[in-house]
C-alpha cells in the first residue's frame, strides 16, 4: 500500500481509504471481518458519518481496538455549535474511541450554509473547541460544490476537503487541487465510482490516483472489494494507453445524464430539493439502499409530485439535464 500526506495535518494516509456508507448493508460480523481485512492490508484511513445509521458503530467494532493504526475521519450535518457539539459525542459514542482524527463538516451545500457554520455560534465554535480538548485532532469539510472551497480555505480553519472526483467529474478538479495545495489542506476524494456508474474500478481508482489527491474512499461490502481495492494501492503506474482507451470507452457508454448535484438548478420555486432526490435515487439504483432512500424520500419536505413543471430548474442547469423527466422516474422508484 502506498500512503500520501494527508495536507498539513502530518497524517500519512493509505492513497486507497475505506467509505464507510455500503458497510450499513452487512451485520456486525461481516462488517469486523472487512474493517480487519482492510488494516491487514495497509488501509489505515476510514470514512463515516453521523447520517450513514450505524456504520460509526460498525468501524467501531474494530477501530476503537485497533486506533493505533488506523485514521478515523467522520462528519456531521450540524451547523450550530450546540448541535455539533452533541454530535461529536454521539460519533465518539458511537465508534467507542477516546478521540477522533477527523471531523469534518458535512454536505455544505451552500455559501449561507458556510456562514452559519463559521458565524458566531457556529458549528466551527465547538469543533474548534473539541480539537483544543484533544477529543478531535484535526477539522475538514466536505461539499459537492466546489466553489465553495474557496472562502472554507481562505477561513484557516479546515486542513481536508473532501469531494466528487471520478473519470466522469473532473470538471475544475486541477484547479481545486492546485488550491488545496496552496493551503496546505488534505484532499479526500469521494464518489470515485460516480455512485456505481463505472464498473471497471481499478480504472478509475487508478485515474485519480494520477492526481495529487491524498486519499480516495470507495465504500466497501465484501472481501473481494478489499482486497480488490488494496491491490490498486500498491500499483504505481499510470493507465496505459489500452487501459485509458478502455476507461474512456466506459464513460462514454454511461453518457451524461446523471446529476452532479451542482446545486445550480436552486432554488426549486415549489421548494423541491432537486439534488437530493437524485442523490437518494443514486443510493437507491446504485448502492442498493433500497429501504433507506425511500425512508429518507418519505421525510423530505416537499416531494417531487409538487412538481409544476415550469422547467426553471432545466433553464439553469448547467448539465442540460431533463430534469422533470428525472424526477418522475425517481418518484415511481422512491415513493
Ligand atoms: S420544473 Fe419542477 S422541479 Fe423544476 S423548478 Fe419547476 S417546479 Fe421545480
Ligand atoms: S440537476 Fe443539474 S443543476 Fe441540479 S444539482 Fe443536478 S446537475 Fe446540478
Amino acid at each position: 500500500m502506498r500512503y500520501r500526506q494527508l495536507g498539513k495535518t502530518g497524517l500519512w494516509v493509505s492513497v486507497i481509504g475505506f467509505g464507510g456508507i455500503p458497510i450499513q448493508r452487512v451485520d456486525d460480523q461481516t462488517a469486523m471481518q472487512l474493517v480487519n481485512r482492510a488494516l491487514n492490508l495497509g488501509i489505515n484511513f476510514f470514512d463515516t458519518a453521523r447520517g450513514y445509521t450505524d456504520s460509526e458503530a460498525k468501524l467501531g467494532l474494530v477501530l476503537r481496538e485497533r486506533q493505533q493504526e488506523a485514521i478515523i475521519a467522520t462528519k456531521s450535518m450540524a451547523r450550530t455549535r450546540e448541535e455539533m457539539a452533541r454530535d461529536i459525542e454521539k460519533s465518539l459514542r458511537a465508534l467507542g474511541t477516546e478521540y477522533i482524527d477527523l471531523y469534518q463538516v458535512h454536505n455544505v451545500q451552500h455559501p449561507s450554509e458556510l456562514e452559519q457554520v463559521l458565524k458566531p455560534g457556529g458549528a466551527i465554535e465547538a469543533l474548534l473547541e473539541a480539537k483544543k480538548s484533544g477529543i478531535i485532532k484535526h477539522i475538514g469539510i466536505t461539499s459537492h460544490i466546489k466553489e465553495l472551497f474557496k472562502d472554507a480555505l481562505k477561513t484557516g480553519f479546515f486542513e481536508t476537503i473532501q469531494l466528487p472526483f471520478n473519470p466522469i467529474e473532473s470538471d475544475g478538479i486541477p484547479e481545486i487541487l492546485d488550491l488545496a495545495a496552496a493551503h496546505g489542506a488534505g484532499v479526500i476524494i469521494m464518489k470515485p465510482l460516480a455512485g456505481g456508474s463505472i464498473k471497471n474500478a481499478a480504472l478509475a481508482l487508478k485515474y485519480i490516483l494520477e492526481y495529487p489527491v491524498s486519499t480516495i474512499i470507495p465504500g466497501m461490502d465484501s472481501l473481494q472489494q478489499v482486497e480488490e481495492n488494496a491491490s490498486i494501492g500498491s500499483w504505481s503506474d499510470n493507465l496505459t494507453p489500452a487501459e485509458r482507451e478502455m476507461l474512456n470507452r466506459e464513460i462514454k457508454e454511461i453518457g451524461i445524464t446523471f446529476c452532479r448535484r451542482c446545486g445550480y438548478c436552486r432554488p426549486c420555486p415549489q421548494g423541491i430539493d432537486i439534488p437530493l432526490v437524485f442523490l437518494l435515487d443514486g443510493y437507491y439504483t446504485r448502492y442498493g439502499l433500497t429501504e433507506w432512500a425511500k425512508e429518507r424520500y418519505r421525510g423530505m419536505k416537499v416531494q417531487p409530485d409538487a412538481c409544476t413543471e415550469c422547467k426553471e430548474c432545466e433553464d439553469k442547469c448547467p448539465y442540460n439535464l431533463p430534469i422533470h423527466r428525472m424526477l418522475v422516474e425517481a418518484r415511481a422508484r422512491l415513493q
